[in-house]
């Protein structure tokens, strides 16, 4: 059995710094990522809040560039689904579908996943016009039309790059105000291509082969209408990936990992940063920084282990 100094489990911004910290401490260490490396980051068209890029980066680059800077002193990649963990003594056993490893550190670093909407027609036609990332089908909307879903920052940054391919773009949101950034509220509100459809809700996705329309219902006095569309873009937020976790550390009500100060969790030599951290601010930069602090604490850890 494989036997490392720090295993990171999740390679988004807070993983992939918690290993530079950790590979450059002259620790060894493995990082799980279940898909590509970079996390959210590796679907987000434009990062344009990270420090040191006054024109911004888009997320795929900076995505590599972290992974490429991480590998680079030593950090070992895994692309394994972690199924179980468990604490035997001082070590942590992790077991994913291939292998069993072991580690003296771990660091919690699994993010979030998309929420979606849990109405008729989502999953029968997700791939065939309902969509979760901009970044990876916004091309197949030239010339069409599309609703994006949601009023957070994800639904109005992703909607301004879907104009890059979309005729229009009706932003679909529940309540009359938007949850998002001043700038990123106005950018929307001043695109010429963007419309909004206020206190309405998606009540169902209309197909049958691929998405034709959608039934929005009107949440203030409950009519519904028919509303056509080529496409639907759901950016509703997101839920934590902890379910591997359940009954290993201590999660929340809403099953984000609880940690304390030093990113430490509820179990002894295990951390966790960034957006599955209950409490986490959910960007960019505050994710490195995590990824950072809990690097360090389990370097310290280990120096007093
Ligand atoms: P979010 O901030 O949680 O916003 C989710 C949006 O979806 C809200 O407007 C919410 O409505 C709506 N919503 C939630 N459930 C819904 C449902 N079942 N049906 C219809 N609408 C629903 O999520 P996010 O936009 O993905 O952002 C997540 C975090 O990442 C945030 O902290 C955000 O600041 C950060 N982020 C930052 C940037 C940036 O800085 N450029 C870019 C992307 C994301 P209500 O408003 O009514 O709750």
């Amino acid at each position: 059995m494989k036997q490392y100094d720090v295993i990171i489990i999740g390679g988004g911004g807070a993983g992939l710094t918690a290993a530079l910290y950790t590979s450059r401490a002259n620790l060894s260490t493995l990082l799980f990522e279940k898909l590509v490396p970079g996390g959210q980051i590796a679907v987000t068209d434009l990062v344009e809040n990270y420090p040191g890029f006054p024109d911004g980066i888009l997320g795929p680059d900076i995505a590599m560039k972290m992974e490429a800077q991480a590998k680079k002193y030593g950090t070992e990649t895994r692309f394994e689904e972690v199924q179980s963990l468990e604490k035997k003594d001082s070590l942590i056993e992790i077991k994913t579908a291939r292998e069993t490893y072991q580690g003296k550190a771990l660091i919690l670093c699994s993010g979030a996943s998309f929420r979606m909407l849990q109405v008729p027609g989502e999953k029968e036609l997700t791939g065939k016009g309902v969509s979760y990332c901009a970044t990876c089908d916004g091309a197949f909307f030239k010339d069409k039309e599309i609703v994006v879903v949601g009023g957070g920052d994800s639904a109005m940054q992703e909607g301004l790059f879907l104009t890059k391919f979309a005729t229009k773009v009706t932003v679909v949101h529940r309540r009359d105000q938007l949850r998002a950034s001043p700038i990123l509220q106005q950018r929307a509100k001043d695109h010429p291509k963007i419309d909004f459809i206020w206190n309405s809700v998606v009540e169902k996705i209309n197909g049958p082969e691929k998405v034709s329309g959608v039934v929005l219902k009107n949440v203030q006095d409950g009519t519904t209408s028919d509303f056509k569309t080529d496409g639907i873009f759901i950016f509703i937020g997101h839920d934590p990936n902890t379910a591997f976790l359940k009954g290993f550390v201590k999660l929340d009500e809403s099953g984000y990992v609880q940690a304390a100060e030093g990113m430490k969790t509820s179990v002894e030599g295990v951390f966790a940063a960034g957006e599955v951290r209950a409490g986490a601010t959910k960007q960019l930069v505050a994710a490195c920084g995590e990824g950072c602090e809990a690097a360090l604490a389990a370097q310290a850890y280990l120096d007093h282990a």
